[in-house]
């Protein structure tokens, strides 16, 4: 799932469970849950990728600004953490498979549980992603409203 889409799940955690002892909890097992329903992902070619993680940083950049203004540091906070499971894919990405030029290393853990429920991850689901943010977007703006 893209990570904006994971940013605006914890946007609406957080303004649904206003106790962060709660609410960051949630926000981190709402990555899990997220990812197992059907969403964008998948082999794809390392241009195409790029450019995928272009298009949802600059998404995300923008909606992590407007939930700072309008939300301020708890959303942010809470997005942040429904998010972050994914940083520990950047991570093996960029510095143990020195962008894509080594083969993956086998997942153990977390990151194979992380792995293994993303059974509706294609790319053919794109469209998921689309309806995802509208669904979030929707529901924060008539919160706020
Ligand atoms: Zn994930």
């Amino acid at each position: 799932m893209t990570a904006t889409n994971h940013f605006l799940i914890g946007v609406s955690i957080s303004l649904v469970v206003k106790q962060p002892l709660l609410a960051l909890p949630l926000a981190f097992i709402s990555h899990l849950v997220a990812d197992a329903l059907p969403h964008f992902g998948g082999k794809l070619p390392l241009s195409t990728l790029r450019n995928v993680w272009i298009f949802d940083a600059v998404i995300l950049s923008t909606v992590l600004l407007a939930t700072w203004k309008y939300f301020g540091f708890f959303s942010v906070l809470t997005g942040f953490v429904a998010t972050s499971p994914d940083l520990v894919w950047v991570y093996k990405f960029v510095f143990q498979e020195k962008l894509g030029q080594l083969p993956p290393k086998p997942k153990t853990g977390f990151n194979s549980l992380h792995a293994r429920i993303q059974k509706y991850e294609f790319i053919k689901n794109w469209p998921f992603e689309f309806v995802y943010v509208v669904i979030f977007s929707l529901f924060i703006f008539k919160l706020y409203s």
